[in-house]
Parts: structure tokens; C-alpha cells; sequence
């Protein structure tokens, strides 16, 4: 059996008819740059996500380096996140000459260890940028605590984090990235919301960053060729924007559907002991955009696992102070302990909505195929 470690192509196959005729449409109209199909699509994500603004930009990058440019992560100025995540999440910091700094992680979520965030605050500091990562949230009511302590603002990366939320101190739900002052998505194709090539979005609930963001996708114009600021050209693509807000109208099942698949690995691996299943900490509603394990011997079995037809990916092999990019910063093997005994030992399964049960249990056959004897 081969199972892939994700596919777009049998969701399209099952509403081929839908997207066909959202693309279509756009075509046809002749509207590619925003217009309606995009307004459209930001007005359906701010009512899923309860975000007052929603801007739709060329993609989670952008989101994050729009975001951080209005917010004034620049110039020197001190941002804190976690060294375990994906590129983006901290050269948005540098885009602008801002200075990441990274705070290790939580050995079981993954997520930035709000306990060290506060040792790392100086004069310098402005900003937190948290990462909701793999499935979960980060701690959102000890972030926002420390921020308002310290008049620090909130950047969101809600990249992975589409229909992730958290449900804080007695409060009611809140969607990822609408509790910090800006929060962005990604709609890379294997993201829970993934669209049919790059896209992203920024949400706030403060008019004053929505206009911010609104003029700064379209180079810093308030209005057509006057211009406030020097911004970018980013904005969120109209076949996309179709695309994904045929998407939007399933997400809730797509979900559900990945929550089952993670169900049965969790049943079916529990019992390997050469295998952590990494936990959900927080009252939240988490979704398994990715299903990682931690495993033992973890370069061996994804050898074994490619041989035997099963997809696989690591996030992330390298933590972002180990990368030569990141050098001048000055971090150096050992720095983040646990990001990087993390790194050596993560392992992402095949997850998508579609995937069957057959293929999820071969997955899980040849994984403990591969401890069996040792
Ligand atoms: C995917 C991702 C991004 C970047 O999104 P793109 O749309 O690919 O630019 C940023 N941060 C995290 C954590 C991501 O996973």
C-alpha cells in the first residue's frame, strides 16, 4: 500500500463540480484582483472566526510581515517567540531589522513556554509573537497577562491554526488569532483551510489595524494612488478566495473528519512504547492540523516508513536559532534544550480529511512493524 502524506485530489474529486464552477466564475467576471470573491471570503471568516476585520492577503508570510511592520516589530525593537516553528514566524521580525527573541518550548505541547517568556522582557521589548502550533494553542490568558503587564502587543501566528480555540478563564470560545491585536492564517494547500495555491489573511478586532492592514496590502494607499505609507502589493487572490470559500462551507466536517483520524492513531499507538502522543494542555478546542509523534530511533523509521510506501514530513528538523540564516543573532547549540531534542524526535503522520481507515491502520502497522525486535 502507498499513502500519501497528504492530497488535495480527493476533495476536489468529490466537488469537482463545486470548484469547477467557483474558478469558472471568477473567469468569467474577469474580477482577479480582490472584488467580490474576496470580500466575500473575509466576510465568511470573520463570522467563523468572530474576528470584527478580516483582510485577505497573498499569504500567511505576508500576514505575518504586514502584521509585524504595522505593529512596529522593526527597527531594533525586541520581539519574543519560540525558536521551534516555521521560518516565517520570526523573519517577519526581521524584515523590518526587528530582533527575534526565542524562549524554549514546552516539552509536551510544543508550544512557547509561557513561564520563560517574562525573563526575556527589557525596555527593548515590544512585542510577543506566539505560534499555535501542530494542534493546539498556545496558553493565550498567561500571554495576553504578561502583555498587558508590560503594554507589550500581541501577533498571533494562527498559520496552522484554522478552527483552533481556546476557551481561557470561564470565558466563552475564542477563534485562534482574534485574542491578540493582530492574529493571520495560511491557506497553503495543506493547511486545514488550503487553498489551490498560496493565500493567507490577517484578523483583528481593532478598526484602526484593520485600515492599517487594508492600506498596507495595497502599497500603503488610503485611496487609489494616494499614499500614507509604503506598503506592499498582497493581496489574497479572487481563485483563490472561490476556492477556499468552497472550502469554508466543509470546514467543520473536514475537522471532525481529522479528529477521527487522529482518534484512531492515538488507539492504535498508545500502546508502542517507543512512541510519545504529544498532549493538548489548556481548556481548548484543538485541531489536528498535523499528528505528530515522538519517537525513538526517529531517522530509522522514516527510512523504514518511505520504504513501505508511507508519507511522512518533520516539522521542524532544525530550530530557528540553529539555522545559518539566523547565526548573527549570536544563539548556539544548547541555547533551547528542548526544541531541539524536539526536533531529533518528531515525527508528522499522514493526516487529511479524506484519508481511510485502511490507511491509517497500515500507517500504524508499519510503525510498530518497525519496533517489533527492538
Ligand atoms: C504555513 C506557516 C506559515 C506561512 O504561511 P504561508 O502561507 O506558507 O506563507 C507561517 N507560520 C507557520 C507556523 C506556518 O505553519
Amino acid at each position: 500500500m502507498k499513502v500519501d502524506f497528504y492530497t488535495s485530489q480527493r476533495e476536489y474529486k468529490e466537488k469537482k463540480a463545486e470548484f469547477d464552477s467557483a474558478i469558472q466564475s471568477v473567469i468569467e467576471k474577469g474580477s482577479f484582483i480582490l472584488g467580490n470573491k474576496v470580500a466575500e471570503f473575509e466576510k465568511a471568516v470573520a463570522e467563523y472566526t468572530g474576528a470584527k476585520y478580516a483582510i485577505g492577503v497573498a499569504s500567511g508570510t505576508d500576514a505575518l510581515v504586514l502584521a509585524s511592520d504595522i505593529l512596529g516589530f522593526k527597527d531594533g525593537k525586541e520581539v519574543i517567540t519560540s525558536p521551534f516553528t516555521f521560518l516565517a514566524s520570526a523573519s517577519c521580525i526581521i524584515r523590518h531589522r526587528g530582533k527575534p527573541v526565542f524562549v524554549d518550548i514546552d516539552e509536551e505541547t510544543f508550544g512557547i513556554d509561557v513561564n520563560k517568556i517574562e525573563e526575556k522582557i527589557n525596555n527593548n521589548t515590544v512585542g510577543i509573537l506566539p505560534i499555535h502550533l501542530f494542534n493546539q494553542m498556545s496558553d493565550m490568558d498567561k500571554i495576553m497577562e504578561i502583555s498587558q503587564n508590560h503594554n507589550l502587543k500581541v501577533l498571533e501566528d494562527a498559520a496552522e491554526a484554522f478552527g483552533m480555540r481556546w476557551k481561557g478563564r470561564g470565558e466563552t470560545l475564542r477563534h485562534s488569532g482574534t485574542i491578540g491585536d493582530f492574529g493571520v492564517y495560511s491557506f497553503f494547500p495543506t493547511k486545514t483551510l488550503g487553498g489551490y495555491g498560496d493565500g493567507g489573511m490577517i484578523v483583528t478586532n481593532s478598526e484602526e489595524l484593520a485600515t492599517l492592514a487594508k492600506s498596507y496590502r495595497v502599497h500603503g494607499a488610503a485611496k487609489k494612488y494616494h499614499y500614507d505609507y509604503i506598503g506592499y502589493n498582497s493581496r489574497l487572490d479572487a481563485l483563490q478566495a472561490a476556492v477556499l470559500s468552497v472550502k469554508l462551507k466543509y470546514i467543520d466536517e473536514a475537522i471532525n473528519k481529522r479528529e477521527e483520524v487522529a482518534k484512531l492513531y492515538i488507539e492504535s499507538l498508545s500502546e508502542c512504547s517507543y512512541i510519545k502522543i504529544p498532549k493538548v494542555k489548556g481548556d481548548q478546542k484543538h485541531v489536528y492540523y498535523v499528528f505528530n509523534i515522538i519517537a525513538e530511533k526517529r531517522d530509522e523509521l522514516v527510512q523504514y516508513l518511505a520504504n513501505n510506501g508511507v508519507g511522512y514530513s518533520i516539522y521542524y528538523p532544525k530550530p530557528l536559532h540553529m539555522q545559518k540564516a539566523f547565526s548573527y543573532l549570536g544563539y548556539k547549540e544548547g541555547d533551547f534544550p528542548i526544541a531541539e531534542k524536539v526536533s531529533k524526535e518528531i515525527l508528522a503522520l499522514p493526516i487529511y480529511p479524506e484519508i481511510t481507515k485502511e490507511e491509517v491502520e497500515y500507517v500504524c502497522e508499519t510503525v510498530k512493524n518497525f519496533y517489533k525486535g527492538k
